[in-house]
């Protein structure tokens, strides 16, 4: 079964073909940034090998779906007949969740969130209307980032407002990121050779969240309502005080439109860092003596880890620590940091192998009985599989 998998964002859009038979092969795949301008960038391959890199006008998502089309037809489709569907990892919609296929219905719960995902609904749901438009017999289908965590139990999901507001308004934690975490909890399953432990997956990219899983299943995670909670992201704010932007906007005139930008574009890592969004540059400018960027840092971890102390706490114990998304992978700073001090928990890392490992690899350290691990995550493959399946019980 061929599907093809998007992920879009306000101005860029990745793709990857899947063959799903008896084997799993990706047959081509390629990014759209700058989407929206006449300067947009284009990588695509069907060869596995990288392709160059093209600049080229794409000034709407109609025109990236065309090129996208174009390309695929070259090589690793014969005619958009073969292609069995498009799918979507689409983030929140109001009462929808789990693998949907996207009709009128679902993009009406979606846009009903435009406010609650405003970075993430609006580009998907204009995107969906241009693919239908240019694929009009080929099935979209979504599977949502919230799905994985649905059925977390009331205490996990309640928020302390009054009841009727939570009902009327459909608010609750939802929990993002569930393609990462179940691909996460999947791959360590298979490390551990059982399925009956309890796992604190940490998703660190440019947004993050931590997930309790026990025995495979989202008990809790620190994304919420919206994906303006949890940890510090890359320029989100995480976790503050409601009662913040109340006395921003009562005391000093801040209007609402300042008060999200705030909150939505200029907090975080770069936030905090008064430097970057990229921990990147954040590492390095700490290196370099930052004290900001260094409390930016120290910061970040110290989130991480009364986190992990939390779901340690909520699950009874803990038999492995999962890292995985671009920070998670890649910096064995954060890595380090995060898991200092976690010994009482039977936290210990191999040090000297968290600082050249790179994933999939184990960093359990010597008398550690939780066991640590980096995991390549791969959300595409999660949503391809689950759009096969939805296609098959729908056939
Ligand atoms: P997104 O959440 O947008 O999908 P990723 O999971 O790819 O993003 O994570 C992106 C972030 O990962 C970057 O903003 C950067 O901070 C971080 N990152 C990527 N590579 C490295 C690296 N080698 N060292 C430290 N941080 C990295």
């Amino acid at each position: 079964m061929k599907i093809l998998v998007c992920n879009v964002g306000s101005t860029s859009l990745k793709y990857r073909l899947f063959d799903l038979g008896e084997r799993e092969t990706t047959l081509a795949e390629g990014k759209q940034e700058r989407v929206g301008t006449q300067a947009g960038v284009w990588t695509h391959t069907d060869t596995g090998e990288p392709s160059a890199q093209q600049t080229l006008p794409i000034p709407d998502y109609a025109t990236g779906i065309s090129l996208m089309q174009n390309a695929l037809l070259k090589r690793a489709l014969s005619s958009m007949d073969a292609l069995d569907c498009v799918a979507f990892k689409v983030v929140h919609a109001k009462d929808v969740t789990g693998v949907q296929l996207l009709d009128e219905r679902v993009l009406a719960a979606m846009a009903a969130f435009n406010t609650v995902a405003p970075s993430h609904n609006p580009p998907y749901i204009a995107a969906i209307r241009q693919f239908r438009q240019a694929l009009p017999d080929t099935p979209l289908v979504g599977s949502f980032e919230t799905g994985f965590h649905a059925d977390m139990p009331p205490k996990a999901y309640l928020y302390s407002i009054p009841i009727e507001i939570s009902r009327q308004y459909a608010i609750r934690r939802y929990g993002f990121h569930g393609a990462s975490h179940e691909y996460v909890s999947a791959r360590v399953a298979e490390w551990m050779g059982r399925k009956d432990f309890k796992l604190i997956s940490c998703h660190l990219g440019g947004s993050g969240s931590l997930c309790a899983v026990v025995n495979g299943k989202s008990v809790d995670t620190n994304l919420g309502f919206s994906l303006q909670c949890g940890i510090p992201h890359n320029n989100r704010c995480g976790d503050i005080d409601p009662y913040i932007p109340i006395y921003l906007m009562k005391d000093f005139g801040y209007s609402m439109e300042q008060i999200e930008i705030m909150l939505n574009k200029k907090s975080g890592l770069l936030g905090m860092s008064g430097v970057s969004n990229d921990l990147r540059d954040v590492e390095a400018a700490a290196l370099a003596g930052n004290r900001d960027a260094e409390n930016a840092l120290e910061s970040y971890c110290y989130q991480i880890k009364k986190q992990i102390g939390a779901y340690a706490a909520a699950m009874g114990g803990v038999d492995a620590v999962a890292f995985a998304g671009g920070i998670g992978e890649n910096s064995a700073l954060i890595r380090k940091k995060t898991l200092e001090g976690l010994g009482f928990l039977g936290i210990s890392l191999d040090e000297a192998k968290n600082e050249s490992a790179r994933p999939d690899c184990e960093l359990t350290g010597e008398g550690g009985f939780a066991r640590i691990f980096i995991v390549a995550t791969n959300e595409e493959i999660v949503v391809a599989r689950k759009a096969k399946e939805f296609l098959e019980n729908r056939a």
